[in-house]
């Protein structure tokens, strides 16, 4: 990346628990860090003993049997891939598998609870993928009942409907018309189990949680990307299990490339590399090129995987451009989850990660921090790439936007000293820069303004002005 383009965080507040630890180790970010990113260092933290049994570096935490569904042989796998006495419901609901807005909550009540089983049986008939890579139907149901089960039921939002969730919004996103014919069928499969396994045996708590709390999956994975590593691990593990093998009649190089591709989506959707991800799809807009068809023209890996990276990570974090109905109950999930694990970060005397405290925490403010820093310049960028695909869907992410925004019970105190905004206030601001090459910079040529920002479209209601900006401070503090 060219000089001065890494990311650096000048806050007025607190992040949300997707941020990343600051690791340049300087003294600048390191105070940002400590002040106001919220970050507890090892000598802060109160000693908090780990809750799993230690087990051998070599096993993979999280695995268990088959679940019982399983066992299936070719002549009896149903219609759906599941069970259900509901068979003609689920028949209908399915017919909005390829719409953005298909009644994923539905399709689970329909399905016994194995939503993930069905909506991902139902993308591999839909889009030929059984045929197209020699996929047993039995092998395909089993290994997704199996998959299904590593998720965890009593997760709020990180169980198996969040993940059939991003696999079908993965499913229309490779749909778009500006994509057509862009993707082979070997990445087009890569990129739907990617969002499948994406998620899988996820804890419900952050990677800063698990670093913080000494846990075995942090120790496994150094602190890098702990869940991400996880998710993949466990996804790949369990194409062992008995009839599980999805992939078995895929050549070897097919196998070894759909795995690089799987692994490079599912580190992408880690938060802590959103900047950097978001920063390159911003070039990419910036240098786009189309066919003669007037599809995008992406003629090396790296360009395709970046596309693909990106596209999983908007499914991911697309609940807010869903209709508002069922952007409501996922945001009813999200913030239970987030409450859970700051009610433990409370009862093990950690600081309570931000949003996550049921006390002072504001729903709405919290939704709409969320798409104004992170997931409306994600998505006005995904639709700039695909334009003009996208250009309902952003409008009901602005919609959306308006509804939180006008949910927010608004006193004189926030119109008019909005730095008094309350403790849960969702206020940060991104740069692009690092701290001492600016200092270099200024030395050299005389201060220089930040490369670039991203800000939301009223940034100034919830950015104000007044006071100063506590993220300057250390900044001129160190000169
Ligand atoms: P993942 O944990 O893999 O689902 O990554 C997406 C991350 O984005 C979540 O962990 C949240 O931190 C954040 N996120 C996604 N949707 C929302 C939402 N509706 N509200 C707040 N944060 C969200
Ligand atoms: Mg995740
Ligand atoms: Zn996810």
């Amino acid at each position: 990346r060219p000089r001065g383009s890494h990311v650096r965080r000048r806050l007025t507040g607190k992040l949300p628990p997707w941020s990343a630890p600051s690791r340049s180790g300087n003294q600048v970010s390191e105070y940002i860090s400590r002040t106001f990113l919220d970050q507890q260092t090892e000598m802060e933290l109160p000693r908090v003993t780990p809750t799993e049994t230690p087990r051998p570096m070599s096993q993979i935490s999280g695995l268990r049997g088959l679940p019982h569904s399983a066992g299936l042989s070719a002549a009896t796998v149903p219609r759906f891939g599941v069970q259900t006495d509901q068979e003609g419901q689920l028949a209908k609901e399915l017919e909005d598998t390829n719409k953005w807005g298909l009644d994923v909550f539905k399709v689970a009540e329909l399905s016994g609870n194995r939503p993930l089983t069905t909506i991902m049986f139902n993308i591999f008939q839909e889009r030929d993928l059984l045929k197209t890579f020699q996929i047993p139907a039995d092998t395909l149901v089993t290994y997704l009942l199996t998959l299904e089960s590593h998720y965890h039921a009593d997760v709020a939002y990180h169980n198996s409907l969040h993940a059939a969730d991003v696999a079908q919004s993965t499913h229309v996103l490779l749909a778009t018309p500006a994509l057509e014919a862009v993707f082979t069928d070997l990445e087009v499969l890569a990129a739907i189990f990617a969002s499948a396994i994406h998620d899988v045996d996820h804890p419900g708590v952050s990677n800063q949680f698990l670093v913080n709390t000494n846990s075995e999956l942090a120790l496994m994975y150094n602190d890098a990307s702990v869940l991400e590593n996880h998710h993949l691990a466990v996804g790949f593990k369990l194409l062992q299990a008995e009839n599980c093998d999805i992939f078995q009649n895929l050549s070897a190089k097919q196998r070894l490339s759909l795995r690089r591709m799987v692994i490079d989506m599912v580190l992408a959707t880690d938060m802590s590399k959103h900047m950097n991800l978001l920063a390159d799809l911003k070039t990419m807009v910036e240098t786009k090129k189309v066919t003669s068809l007037g599809v995008l023209l992406l003629d090396n890996y790296s360009d395709r995987i970046q596309v693909l990276q990106n596209l999983v990570h908007c499914a991911d974090l697309s609940n807010p451009t869903k209709p508002l109905e069922l952007y409501r109950r996922w945001t009813d999930r999200i913030m239970a989850e987030f409450f859970q694990q700051g009610d433990r970060e409370r009862e093990s005397g950690l600081d309570i990660s931000p949003m996550c405290d049921k006390h002072t925490a504001s729903v709405e403010k919290s939704q709409v921090g969320f798409i104004d820093y992170i997931a409306h310049p994600l998505w006005e960028t995904w639709a700039d790439l695909v334009h003009p695909d996208a250009q309902d869907l952003l409008d009901t992410l602005e919609d959306n936007r308006e509804w939180y925004q006008s949910k927010i019970p608004r006193s004189p105190v926030d119109l008019t000293r909005p730095e008094q905004g309350g403790p849960d206030r969702f206020q940060f601001e991104l740069t692009l820069e690092e701290a001492e090459e600016e200092e270099e910079e200024e030395e050299e040529e005389g201060p220089t303004l930040d490369t670039e920002v991203w800000e939301s479209p009223d940034t100034e209601r919830l950015v104000p002005e007044a006071s100063p900006d506590p993220g300057a401070l250390p900044l001129d503090n160190q000169r």
